[in-house]
């Protein structure tokens, strides 16, 4: 007979952790021991909740390195004890946060799922309640021998699993607030869960779990724009201690071909500074040498970051170089997925 699944719930902050006194109208935040009282549903959920909170919620603007870090230890602490964890995090820097926990967790066997809300977990319309209960009943899927069925970092909201590295936050105020433009949903909640099978990641449950805390944020990114200055490319680029920037170029990977612009960028893959090649379009992937445009870039030794969204770029970047990567290794690495996070164009 397989086990109740038993679920850890850790909530960071944001927008789903209010609730409206409707006295004075004000937000206050909610207190996450009393969940199963405020949210009587969970008792109809097949599986136990045990809760963590943070002492003073944070708005997700405020996530840094630091709390990745801290979150990240408190699953690994409580890594066997429990069956799948599930984020409550502000909806803002959740794609980051999340893409960065995928890099962090090497071996996950076990689903850590990030949500959040438009609007508070007290609102008469909010959305909280649903995006709470589908990803605690996703993180306790499990397979018939027992085993979870998500064996990766993912993002849930509004009826649409993601993977979490491909995610981006694409509204302000609808309740669908993320995309994932370059990968599918892997799983669509409806009248019934549906989960596709195929496209989930697997893992060895053979192989132990490896949490790398390292990231090191001596980055930039700069966004190409038409009547950019040789000012503005060389302060960034010449700025002390720079080891990688994300480049956000135009369409399929384009850059501008005027000679200041390449001298400066060669300049910089010299100094074993990283660039690394997104696009600036919200859905595609960046094929360097499609156009005279990229060519040179492809030349003097800049990245591909292929379809990789620019959120997953800047923490893969930041992960690989505080893992250390040789400078030798480095582009045909970052232009491998290591986690789902990119697909390589043939
Ligand atoms: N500003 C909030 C945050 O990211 C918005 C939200 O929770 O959706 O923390």
């Amino acid at each position: 007979m397989t086990k109740i699944p038993h679920i850890y719930l850790i909530y960071t902050g944001g927008t789903i952790g209010m609730v409206k006194d409707f006295e004075t109208g004000a937000l206050k935040a909610f207190n996450f021991d009393k969940l199963l009282k405020h949210v009587p549903e969970l008792n109809h959920l097949n599986c136990t909740i045990d809760t963590f909170s943070f002492d003073v919620p944070i708005d997700s603007s405020d996530m840094d390195i630091e709390e990745w870090v801290f979150i990240a230890e408190l699953i690994e602490r409580n890594y066997e004890k429990y069956d799948g964890f599930v984020i409550l995090h502000g909806s803002d820097t959740m794609a980051y946060t999340s893409s960065a926990f995928s890099f962090m967790f090497k071996n996950l066997a076990k689903p850590i799922i990030f949500t959040g809300s438009q609007l508070p977990i007290g609102d008469l319309r909010t959305d909280a309640k649903e995006n709470l209960i589908t990803s605690i009943e996703i993180a306790a899927k499990q397979n018939k021998d027992g085993k979870p069925l998500i064996n990766e970092v993912c993002l849930y909201f509004e009826y649409k699993l993601y993977r979490a590295n491909r995610t981006v936050k694409m509204n302000a105020e609808h309740f669908q607030a993320f995309s994932s433009p370059n990968c599918l949903p892997l799983a669509e909640s409806g009248v019934h869960l549906k989960f596709k099978r195929q496209l989930l990641e697997k893992t060895s449950t053979e192989k132990k779990l490896e949490v790398r805390k390292r990231f090191d944020n001596n980055i930039a990114v700069l966004k190409l724009f038409p009547g950019i200055t040789k000012q503005v490319v060389e302060s960034v680029l010449n700025i002390e201690g720079l080891k990688g920037v994300v480049l956000e170029t135009f369409g399929s990977g384009n850059a501008t071909s005027k000679q200041w612009f390449l001298d400066l960028l060669q300049d910089a893959v010299n100094k074993e500074i990283k660039i690394i090649n997104v696009t600036q379009c919200a859905g595609g992937s960046v094929i360097m040498g499609k156009y005279n445009a990229s060519v040179h870039l492809d030349k003097m030794g800049v990245i591909s970051g292929f379809d990789i969204t620019s959120e997953s770029a800047l923490v893969k970047l930041m992960y690989m170089l505080g893992m250390k990567v040789p400078n030798n290794e480095f582009k045909s690495i970052f232009e491998s997925p290591l986690r789902g996070e990119l697909t390589i164009l043939e």
